[in-house]
């Protein structure tokens, strides 16, 4: 456990340092990690492979690149066992019906409660200093990120029990954080009205962009 959180708290340090999102940013790498090493490494394991099956491969959104994978030999057979399932139910005039959820879609939820659960941990423990000092520099979770580590924190997710304390100055950043992305969409729209050219002239960079700033906070990835 001690050398996994090493890690978890390394690779946030890391994520913080670049825009948006840090959780997020976490995730798609760990995704891409995940499905390359699923289908170069582990594409005959009977576990994953039964997992594939029955989700009736990855999900629309992690498929996206399969047909540009480099390896064509494991895309097919995977996709040999999906097609066989979806024919023989397009047979009977019936749609096929997954039983499970995307592998990597799983994964990710796995990634993002690790990460979450370790912030909350980590934000008041031993190394919270230093850890707020680059949490807070960064652009902090998205909303829906930030939303899931406040359920977490309630209902508890896999191992962790439920009834956490959030770190006090983790809540106060983010509100904070949207509090202001709010004023400066506010300050965005009003300047956008004619009449108001100058002003919105004066704008900094990022202000005139904050529409764009406040979709990716709304969505996350
Ligand atoms: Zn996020
Ligand atoms: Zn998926």
């Amino acid at each position: 456990m001690a050398v996994e959180r090493h890690i978890n708290f390394f690779e946030l340090q890391k994520a913080c340092a670049e825009p948006s999102c840090p959780l997020c940013r976490i995730i798609a790498a760990r995704a891409e990690r995940y499905i390359d090493n699923m289908l170069f490494e582990h594409v005959s394991d009977r576990g994953f492979r039964a997992h594939y099956r029955a989700a009736g491969g990855f999900c629309a959104f992690h498929a996206r690149n399969l047909e540009s994978f480099r390896d064509g030999l494991a895309v097919a057979i995977l996709g040999r066992d999906t097609l066989e399932d979806r024919l023989a139910s397009l047979k009977r005039r019936g749609i096929w019906k997954a039983q499970r959820r995307c592998p990597v879609c799983e994964e990710q939820e796995r990634i993002e409660g690790e990460y979450l659960t370790f912030l909350i941990e980590a934000g008041s423990g031993e190394h919270a200093e230093e850890l707020r000092e680059f949490f807070t520099a960064s652009d902090g979770l998205c909303i829906p990120h930030y939303e899931k580590l406040l359920e977490y924190a309630r209902h508890g997710h896999g191992i962790f029990p439920r009834g956490r304390t959030i770190p006090r100055w983790l809540i106060a950043f983010h509100e904070s954080r949207f509090e202001e992305l709010l004023r400066r969409t506010g300050q965005f729209i009003e300047f956008s009205a004619y009449g108001r050219q100058a002003e919105f002239a004066g704008l900094s960079e990022a202000d005139k962009l904050v529409w764009k700033e406040l979709a990716l906070t709304l969505r996350g990835g």
